[in-house]
């Protein structure tokens, strides 16, 4: 792992090489920027979900979950604003044709500065770029691209166009009958989760009977013409979210806003995750719905970006689907104001929205875990890559192993199988050497092994092989089950 490019390359082709992720159709050289799970990648990425699921819902009295439709009425995002807004600057090199989002050419730039130790110069020119960005001043962006002769990485020439806009939503028709207007049937594959959770606001609060402060949660499907879509499932045109839209009082959205950035904070730390991994970013250009936005960025193998966004979205959207839908979205508060003596009454209320990418979570656990360890004595070299994920989050929790394929353990092994299998996700291997057949475990991530041996057959005791220390110990068969189940919760 000479660098992080290396790196990142190397936790890449394990994902591929220990059926994690592949690209998708890949037998037709792939699409861009889009990604299968494979058999492993699906269950950690379920782990993850269900950890983040139970965290919000099971954990939290006043927060429920719904699964609304990726297609939603177009008028939806006309309200929402992102068939107006939801654009990103770009630029193209004019030999090359190659397009840019602006923020990530001028990033990357400052990237190069800072590894050529001129960190001065490349935060002056990041400032420079948020107070631009900030005003949408294209052609002052244009200009400091220009000064600071940033070039484009394929024809390696400054001669750029104009800054334009760019929309990320796609769209398709509905319908078998097409239309003389286009528009008519013209529908969206969704950008964010968040409008379906808006547009049934009324309905979950009625028929769940919520009482402010409440939350609504969901975890789905989004969609995004990403334009410089690269660095694996970082940037995905087709990935997931997971997000939690929290309605509250008007005026308590900052108090809010502060306790949904620390429990956050909190929930990636409780997965074991070094807390030095992560920190805020607070944002200087505000979304058009915000008062208070921040990240919360990871540091990736390509650096610290952002893994989850923390908005305080004031009361925008019910405000805006109210004006489009022309259906009130209000809620009626009988808790006793005591400014006044009298209910709140009637109001729009406002949201704190958390919302985290979960491929992105899969990334930032997966390269939080890799490691490839030398092992090598005096006597001979060996090595290992080994997946140290969190013990909730590992695909496999149990391997089982017996030693030979004879005398009965496998028998053995079986009836230790049929106890664990119905509590967590065990696997069960005779083939290859103990050693090889840990290395593979190692590389899964999987956290026990247990090996069933000729003892075990007199005394009912096991050898559980730890991943991460690869400590060896004697227990009883009998208690495997509960030591594991013990470090799951
Ligand atoms: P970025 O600035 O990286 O494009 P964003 O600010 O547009 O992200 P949000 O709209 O706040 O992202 O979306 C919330 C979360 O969804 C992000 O924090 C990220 O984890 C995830 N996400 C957004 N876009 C993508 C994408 N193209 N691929 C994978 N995950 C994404």
């Amino acid at each position: 792992m000479a660098n992080d490019t290396n790196r990142f390359q190397a936790i890449i082709s394990h994902c591929k090489e220990y059926g994690f992720i592949f690209p998708s159709s890949e037998i037709y050289d792939g699409l861009q920027a889009v990604y299968d799970y494979g058999q492993m990648g699906a269950e950690l990425k379920k782990n993850i979900r269900d950890y983040w699921w139970k965290s919000m819902t099971q954990l939290n009295d006043n927060i429920v979950g719904i699964d609304a439709a990726i297609f939603m009425h177009p008028t939806t995002w006309k309200a929402s604003g992102h068939v107006d807004n939801f654009n990103d600057p770009m630029i193209d090199n004019k030999d090359s044709k190659k397009r840019y989002r602006v923020d990530h050419l001028i990033e990357g730039h400052a990237e190069s500065l800072k590894t050529a130790g001129k960190d001065a110069e490349a935060d002056a020119l990041l400032a420079a770029m948020d107070a631009l960005l900030a005003k949408d001043d294209f052609a002052g962006l244009k200009q400091l691209i220009e000064d600071n002769k940033i070039k484009c990485a394929v024809s390696e020439t400054c001669n750029w166009t104009d800054i334009r806009q760019f929309n990320l939503m796609f769209s398709t028709e509905f319908g078998s009958t097409v239309s003389s207007d286009a528009e008519d049937n013209k529908v969206y594959l969704r950008p964010e989760t968040a409008q379906g959770i808006f547009v049934n606001f009324l309905n979950v609060q009625k028929t769940g009977r919520m009482k402010i402060p409440f939350g609504i949660a969901q975890v789905g499907k989004a969609f995004r013409n990403e334009i410089v879509a690269r660095q694996f499932i970082f940037r995905m045109r087709e990935f997931e979210q997971m997000e939690m839209q929290f309605f509250i009082r008007p005026g308590t959205q900052k108090e809010w806003y502060e306790k949904w950035k620390e429990t956050r904070l909190n929930w990636h730390k409780s997965l074991g995750i070094p807390a030095e991994k992560y920190r805020f970013h607070d944002h200087v250009k505000l979304a058009h719905y915000a008062d208070a936005a921040c990240d919360i960025e990871f540091e990736f193998p390509m650096g610290f970006k952002e893994l989850e966004g923390i908005h305080s979205r004031t009361d925008f959207d019910l405000k805006q689907h109210q004006e489009y839908s022309k259906k009130k979205q209000q809620y009626f508060d009988n808790d006793i104001d005591p400014a006044t003596g009298k209910p709140y009454g009637n109001y729009i209320p406002y949201v704190i929205e958390t919302s985290i990418g979960l491929d992105r979570m899969f990334l930032a656990v997966i390269s939080q875990a890799y490691e490839e360890q030398d092992l090598s004595t005096e006597e001979k070299k060996d090595s290992r890559a080994v997946l140290k994920l969190p013990v909730k989050l590992a695909p496999i929790k149990l391997a089982v192993l017996p030693l030979t394929k004879k005398d009965g353990l496998p028998e053995l092994a079986e009836q230790l199988m049929a106890e664990c299998r119905p509590h967590f996700r065990c696997f069960y291997e005779e083939k290859d050497s103990i050693g090889k057949r840990y290395r593979r475990m190692d590389a899964l991530g999987t956290p026990f092994c247990v090996t069933v041996d000729h003892q075990s057959l007199t005394d009912g005791t096991v050898t559980i092989r730890h991943r991460d220390s690869m400590e060896q110990e004697r227990v009883k068969m009998s208690e495997v089950r509960e030591l594991v189940m013990k470090a799951i919760c």
